[in-house]
């Protein structure tokens, strides 16, 4: 659904006009730190912390094995080089995406559970993707009023099939063909598996169905799951956050980096729901329409392929930033939002926020450029 961001109102035109000022600044800022002190730089200093994404790529009752089948529009690599792209390798891929927003302080990778040693494979379902999709004419089995019941149907589902998979010997592998210990899935120690993310290929339109204010149950979404448990070198772990979300291997999804040859599919939806995994919430209206605040997070309405930042609010919370990052302002700043009230030529009333605001807001960052 395509909504109108941008509103044409002064209101919004002052704070665009505040914006400029602000960049502009900032942009003085910045310049000034590199050639004052190496002291700024001292984020380099922060341990990186390993982090394993644990990707499910699933497939439905009645659907065959697509994860080493050539994609053609990408130059004949397969869905499973796709996605590894998407995840691990391109300069736009997730794990670049969260280098650079937790300040170079975390490295994800995302490695794959295969119940094949030579090849990957996708684990098999017990139902069919038309039984978690809305009851249609053309799909007779989907679901009415027992969605729901679907959604919750679908996690058990995946996760015997996992654990099944998982207690009969199948391995954790990364692009390269190299196994994963399970043990590296818990990077902090409290014996929960850090991230799982279930990938399938996207929905036909024969089983499309559209957002209704609820969670459906091939939606992409994150939530907690703890049905899943693995024995490992370091004692056993239980699942706990796992997203999932489909891979957008249809063609007007697809990719290519600029003078390279990788390929890789729209990020957006894969970077944001691994934003809950860091238990970052959604940042939607209150209104209870569930409308992402336009543009200003990757938790809002994400872009893609070059998916814009977490905001530092956000970063900070998660603990990408901290008071080294973020100077605090040493004055106090007071900002007066004054309206005059205008009457125009047919005796109506305007109210015009003042111009005084923005006058204020620069002489404030002066002052604070000035102190420093
Ligand atoms: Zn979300």
């Amino acid at each position: 659904m395509k909504r109108n961001c941008f509103k044409k109102t002064n209101l919004k035109r002052y704070i665009a006009l505040i914006l400029v000022f602000a960049l502009m600044f900032q942009t003085d800022i910045k310049y000034t730190n590199a050639n004052e002190s190496q002291e700024t730089q001292v984020h380099t200093a922060y341990k990186v912390r390993d982090m394993y994404n644990m990707a499910i790529p699933i497939r439905f009752d009645g659907e065959d094995e697509y994860l080493n089948e050539k994609v053609t529009e990408t130059n004949d690599i397969t869905n499973i080089e796709l996605i590894d792209n998407t995840y691990n390798k391109s300069e736009y891929s997730v794990r670049e995406y969260y280098r650079a927003v937790s300040n170079q302080t975390l490295n994800l990778r995302t490695v794959y559970l295969s119940e094949n040693d030579n090849k990957f494979t996708s684990i098999k379902l017990a139902h069919t993707r038309g039984y978690y999709s809305p009851k249609t004419d053309e799909n007779p089995e989907g679901y009415t009023t027992d969605k729901e019941y679907r959604r919750l149907e679908l996690l058990r589902d995946w996760s015997n099939k996992v654990q099944e998979a998982v207690d009969n010997g199948a391995k954790l592998k990364n692009m390269a063909g190299e196994e994963i210990g399970f043990d590296k899935l818990d990077s902090d120690n409290d014996g929960y598996i850090d991230a799982i993310t279930v990938l399938f290929t996207p929905t036909d339109a024969k089983y499309a169905s559209s957002w209704d204010g609820g969670t459906i149950p091939l939606w992409a979404y994150h939530t907690i799951n703890n049905r899943i448990t693995i024995k490992t070198a370091k004692g056993t772990l239980t699942s706990n956050r796992y997203n999932q979300a489909p891979i957008q291997n249809d063609p007007v999804s697809i990719y290519k980096e600029a003078g390279s040859d990788i390929y890789f599919v729209n990020n957006k939806t894969l970077i944001h729901e691994m934003g809950h995994i860091f238990g970052l919430l959604d940042l939607y209206t209150a209104s209870g329409k569930s409308e992402p605040v336009c543009f200003m997070s990757a938790m809002a309405k994400a872009l893609s392929p070059v998916v814009q930042f977490m905001t530092s609010r956000e970063r900070e919370a998660v603990g990408w930033l901290d008071a080294d990052n973020i100077t605090p302002l040493q004055r106090q700043v007071n900002i007066h939002f004054r309206r005059q009230r205008i009457k125009d030529r047919m005796g109506r009333w305007h109210i015009h926020w003042n111009f005084l605001i923005i006058i204020n807001y620069i002489w404030s960052i002066a002052m604070w450029m000035i102190e420093k």
